[in-house]
């Protein structure tokens, strides 16, 4: 009886210790986890982000890139960090692809983590080396069917973004071209400047500096609308290709279990990052949209992630392409 009394007590305890925790968070630094190698899209936007979430949370904010096969080593590692708030993920469009390519997922995106909020929208542009023979959108598309058995198509792994554009691409255009996958597309655009692989699909955060330097050349974007800081560039679907329409969202998760004081809190500081004026003209100078109040919450994340992965399963099913 006293013992059971005792292991009430201490039960209620940690539930009191655990509640007074979740209310003081954070006490320490916080780690946003990106899925992919430094210096490319995805890592801009969170290092951004980690900076304009530092003066609302009143702690530092770092970023850690845990980068491999397509974005899931970085999602699992964070699936099974500690819940407690001081380990995040920043993941983009992959977490609702991933469930369909891979047969063996270590984590389920719906059930294993809670959701913090989508935080931006980035298009995406068809880049290639810049000896590419093509001109224009047209003769790209040409060029890439006559030569499809010579040219390497580079991505991030699949589950990545690039690779979801390269899979839409080939199949829009009915070739079939070698992918090359890499750990992050600033791993890519290295090869794509070293020549070392052909063409590329990637976010305007990793291409825009490159596509205004003329290191690359740039064929389309792949939003519905031409992008403001693009706008020499057609959109994939009024160069023909017929909804080729793809916008990589980006979200941020906290493990399974993690308070929801302390998701409150970070969703909290989102909502003040996405007001900072830095943060805001720093994603509207790469060509990325930030989000509104509204879609920077719990539910309107899990209903956007909901809906991408009833999009995009069948899509995928039907390419029939897959890990194991
Ligand atoms: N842009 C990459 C992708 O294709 C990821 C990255 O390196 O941020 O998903």
């Amino acid at each position: 009886m006293i013992k059971g009394i005792r292991q009430l007590v201490a039960c209620a305890a940690a539930v009191v210790a655990a509640s007074v925790a979740a209310q003081a968070f954070p006490t320490r630094t916080v780690t946003i986890v990106v899925p992919f190698t430094a210096g490319g899209p995805t890592d801009t936007v969170a290092r951004s982000l980690a900076q304009a979430m530092t003066k609302p949370l009143g702690q530092t904010v770092i970023v850690e890139n845990v980068a491999g096969a397509g974005g899931t080593v970085g999602a699992t590692r964070v699936k099974n960090a500690a819940p407690d708030g001081y380990m995040v993920l920043l993941h983009h469009i992959g977490m609702s692809t991933a469930p369909a390519l891979y047969r063996k997922l270590a984590y389920n995106p719906q059930t294993d983590f809670e959701m913090v909020g989508l935080i931006v929208d980035v298009p995406m542009t068809m880049i290639a080396r810049s000896d590419f023979p093509a001109k224009n959108f047209s003769e790209f598309v040409t060029y890439v069917k006559a030569n499809k058995t010579k040219l390497n198509l580079a991505n991030a792994g699949l589950g990545a973004a690039s690779h979801l554009c390269g899979l839409m691409f080939m199949s829009a255009i009915d070739a079939d071209v070698t992918t090359v996958p890499f750990k992050g597309t600033a791993d890519a655009i290295n090869a794509l400047l070293g020549k070392q692989v052909d063409f590329l699909c990637d976010q305007t955060t990793n291409t825009t500096g490159q596509i205004k330097a003329g290191t690359v050349k740039a064929y389309a974007v792949t939003s519905a609308k031409r992008v403001p800081t693009l706008p020499n560039l057609p959109t994939m679907q009024e160069s023909g290709l017929q909804g080729f329409e793809v916008g990589i969202w980006h979200g941020v998760y906290a493990p399974k279990g993690t308070p929801k004081a302390v998701v409150d809190r970070l969703t909290a500081a989102m909502q003040v990052a996405a007001k900072d004026p830095d943060f805001v003209k720093r994603m509207a100078d790469l060509g990325a949209t930030v989000y509104g109040p509204d879609r920077i919450t719990p539910a309107a994340h899990a209903a956007h992630l909901k809906a991408e992965i009833e999009k995009w399963g069948p899509v995928i099913k039907k390419a029939g392409v897959f890990a194991d």
